[in-house]
């Protein structure tokens, strides 16, 4: 059968580069389900919603049309058919996806579409994520939750951000895992049977060796 992988943690611990490296390695697709939300995200400020309204966002859940490329080489993702990989990744859709992502009828939507992504899967997948071992695909072959001391994960995305400021990019990222850890519909969890693995002292070469050796195993 198609081997599931979920990968899952804060943002600044190597969870996407990792992710990627892992399936272009052992052949398997790809999902950057936080891509996803940015997306709903994009589509709600382009559309007028006000995001402190969370019933307005939910009214409008089910509209944008997602699509998400999974080749691990070149991942894609589309917003009613335009391309939309630069755009979600601005500073106004990264301080605005926490709130949009905590209303339930969007985690409903993102989920459905999570699934039947993973489903549909011939090769096996990786799906990197928040909530992926927790609640998008408890039945997963293998659980990884990634984690690094504040200080390595704001160091590494604000080189990322060329030339950010460290301390402004810490104080955000901060405030974003806050926010994704305590909303009460499926938070930023480690699931029990995960691997946990502290990436603070470890090169993106030996967090990856390290899950290509736990997928085999
Ligand atoms: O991984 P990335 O930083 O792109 O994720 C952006 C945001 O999407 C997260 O901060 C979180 O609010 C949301 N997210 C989520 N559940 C996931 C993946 C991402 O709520 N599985």
């Amino acid at each position: 059968a198609a081997v599931i992988v979920a990968i899952d943690g804060p943002s600044g611990t190597g969870k996407s580069s990792t992710s990627k490296a892992v399936a272009a390695q052992l052949g398997l697709s790809y999902l950057d389900t936080g891509a996803q939300y940015r997306a709903i995200t994009w589509w709600m400020v382009n559309n007028g919603i006000d995001i402190a309204d969370p019933a307005a966002i939910a009214a409008a859940a089910d509209k944008p049309d997602i699509v998400s490329g999974t080749d691990p080489a070149a991942p894609t993702i589309t917003v009613d058919g335009t391309d939309v990989a630069a755009p979600i990744r601005t500073q106004e859709v990264t301080s605005k996806v926490s709130a949009v992502s905590a209303v339930p009828e969007v985690r409903t939507r993102i989920t459905e579409l999570q699934r039947s992504i993973a489903r549909g899967t011939e090769l096996g997948i990786v799906v990197e994520g928040r909530d992926i071992g927790t609640t998008v695909l408890p039945d997963a072959d293998l659980k990884i939750f990634l984690t690094a001391s504040p200080e390595a994960r704001a160091a590494r995305r604000s080189g990322e951000l060329k030339g950010a400021d460290v301390n402004a990019t810490r104080e955000a990222l901060i405030k974003r895992d806050a926010a994704d850890s305590g909303r009460k519909t499926s938070p930023l969890a480690k699931a029990g049977d995960a691997v946990e693995v502290d990436t603070t002292e470890l090169s993106l070469q030996q967090v990856i060796e390290c899950v290509v050796t736990l997928v085999e195993e």
